[in-house]
């Protein structure tokens, strides 16, 4: 374990697999970095506050790809230090928006009200003045990087967010579900996420895979964590879809529904999900 500025945490994985955390706020960020015989992939660039290549060049001298698990703030802001980036389609638009300062200060007088200020501060400082991206390349569905000896597949999932996916490290059998599984809960009541029945439909299409995984690594929280998560968020989608789950007030426009040791957000009001059109900032909520 390493660490830099206090910043970013490096945790080996394997002899060729790290997990790199940026602590910039309160929930740490997770980015991994894969490398092959003839390249690096590196999954999630995080809020990209300090410059990561410089992390991930003492970690391999590869040349690196960088792809992301879905197009927030929080998985692409490192992409700044970065030449080769790929997100997938569907979540441009999010990403741009996230650029956009007016929207950012919109989303925060609003949250604020439920949020603790220590995980507000430092977002703000890093979003309020956004370095310039990259141009993304476009993910698709089935998509293999091949790193040489190394081959990691894009399975698409949305649900989180429009463009939400997943990595499948074939050789390793390791799954990286970026905020699609994760510990603690899932939030389907962000701009651009989907309704519920979609992300249903995302857990069913990892679970036609699960031969072909043994371990998950996700975008915050625990990690690893056990493919059985992927079996309790289809039993809690399932449970909000038949109206046998319970929903609890949870402020912020959003009803909570709990399930064994996770959960799902979803909003009051589907608005809140809706991209706005181009020129305008998206509903926000009350
Ligand atoms: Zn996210």
């Amino acid at each position: 374990m390493a660490l830099f500025k206090d910043k970013f945490v490096v945790v080996e994985i394997d002899a060729q697999t790290w997990l790199i955390e940026e602590h910039y706020i309160g929930t740490p960020c997770y980015c991994y970095l894969l490398e092959g015989e003839d390249s690096a992939l590196l999954i999630d660039s995080g809020i990209g506050g300090d410059d990561l290549s410089k992390v991930t060049s003492t970690l391999t001298t590869k040349p690196i790809t960088v792809a992301a698990t879905h197009g927030h703030f929080d998985h692409v802001g490192g992409n700044a230090y970065f030449k080769d980036t790929w997100v997938h389609p569907d979540d441009f638009q999010v990403m741009a928006l996230q650029q956009n300062p007016a929207y950012i200060i919109a989303l925060l007088k609003y949250q604020s009200k439920w949020f603790i200020k220590p995980f507000v501060a430092p977002f703000v400082k890093a979003a309020l003045k956004p370095k310039p991206l990259p141009e993304p390349k476009p993910l698709k569905d089935g998509q293999v990087f091949d790193l040489g000896d190394r081959h990691v597949e894009v399975i698409v999932t949305p649900g989180h967010s429009t463009g939400s996916l997943c990595f499948l490290d074939k050789e390793r059998k390791i799954l990286y579900t970026g905020d699609m599984v994760c510990t603690m809960g899932i939030l389907l009541n962000l701009c651009g996420s989907t309704d519920v029945k979609t992300y249903r439909d995302s857990m069913e299409k990892l679970l036609e895979r699960k031969e072909e995984f043994t371990t998950l690594y996700a975008g915050h929280h625990q990690r690893p964590i056990e493919p059985v998560y992927i079996e309790r968020y289809l039993a809690c989608a399932n449970s909000i879809l038949d109206n046998s789950g319970i929903k609890e007030e949870m402020g912020h426009g959003s009803w909570v529904v709990n399930y064994q040791d996770i959960r799902i957000e979803i909003p009051k009001n589907p608005r809140m999900c809706e991209l706005p059109k181009p020129g305008q900032l998206p509903y926000i909520g009350e």
